[in-house]
């Protein structure tokens, strides 16, 4: 058993990784600020004795006594428009939270695994995107405050691992989806999904032709685990590779959904990537991983917890 903390305990991925830790008999303390979710992912942990939350803010520091063995770092806001709302606390989050973050680890010699993501990549030139590829990022987009924290994080990793030799691992997280997706939180497959039930007209930004590459949830954190269970360092791309463009991914939820609603087309945000997909042959051949959940069947388990849900 290992006692592990999780930052950004409550978001999407953050609770999935508190259940899955939780499943296999780790002890789990997680922190959450609560700035862009509201706790009710880790209702089902509140009588769990392995499992404890603490309200706060990681750039304040790590409010967590005792010993640890690993530190996750998942607390951000992830969907544009809620970092393009909060655009200092995403940089503050993603520079001072991480080396908090990262100091707390070192101190407790505990594994440190940073959630950073393909955004990285910005508007990529390339495609797949492979680990080793800079990246084509406005340095003072809209989008900066997002991609640069992360950027900025992952070079922080990289100085605590050549300075202290701290242990480290870097996961680039692809679009993922699945239950616990916030309905409000503005992202593609959220607003659809609750668009088709709602029989509103399913919003496609600018024509529809970028893509995504959509990595169901139990597929990603699987993927994170085996980082965290490896001595890895990365940058690891986890992600399905299997891209689609917005209008299939339309196409797909109103046939799912068995929706009537209409596509209507607006504006492209602000540097909206046009492609992205991952390369996952550092993870095929250094963790043995791979996605196994096709969008179709990831889309059905989503569309029935949105059923429930809304
Ligand atoms: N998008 C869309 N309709 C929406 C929300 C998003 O067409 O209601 C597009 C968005 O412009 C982008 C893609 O879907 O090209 C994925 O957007 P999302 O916000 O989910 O994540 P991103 O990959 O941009 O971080």
């Amino acid at each position: 058993m290992a006692r592990i903390v999780v930052l950004g305990a409550s978001g999407f991925l953050g609770s999935h990784l508190c259940d899955e830790l939780i499943a296999r008999g780790d002890e789990v303390v997680g922190i959450d600020d609560l700035s862009s979710s509201t706790g009710v992912n880790l209702k089902a942990l509140e009588s769990e004795p392995r499992f404890t939350f603490l309200k706060g803010d990681i750039a304040e520091g790590i409010p967590v006594r005792g010993t640890v063995d690993a530190v996750l770092n998942f607390a951000s806001p992830a969907s544009p428009p809620r970092y393009l709302n909060m655009p200092i606390q995403t940089l503050r989050t993603g520079s001072r939270g991480t080396d908090n973050a990262l100091q707390f680890a070192l101190e407790n010699n505990a594994r440190f695994i940073m959630a950073s993501t393909s955004e990285v990549y910005g508007d990529p030139t390339i495609s797949p995107q492979v680990e080793t590829y800079w990246g084509n990022v406005n340095s003072i987009g809209e989008r900066s405050c997002y991609d640069e924290a992360k950027r900025y994080a992952e070079a922080l990793c990289m100085a605590y691992w050549r300075e202290y030799q701290a242990n480290i691992g870097i996961v680039r997280i692809f679009n993922t989806y699945g239950p616990r997706l916030d309905p409000t939180d503005g992202r593609v497959v959220s607003n659809f999904v609750c668009q088709a039930l709602q029989g509103q007209n399913l919003t496609v930004y600018g024509d529809g032709s970028q893509t995504r590459s959509f990595c169901y949830v139990d597929d990603e954190i699987r993927g994170i685990l085996a980082l965290l269970d490896s001595n890895e360092r990365g940058p690891i791309n986890i992600g399905n590779p299997v891209e689609f463009t917005m209008l299939e991914l339309a196409e797909l939820v109103l046939e799912l959904t068995g929706s009537q609603s209409q596509l209507v087309y607006e504006a492209l945000p602000a540097d909206d990537p046009l492609q992205r997909c991952p390369d996952i042959t550092l993870a095929r051949q250094l963790l043995k991983w791979e996605p196994t959940v096709e969008l179709r069947e990831g889309l059905r388990h989503t569309i029935e917890w949105f059923q429930k849900t809304l």
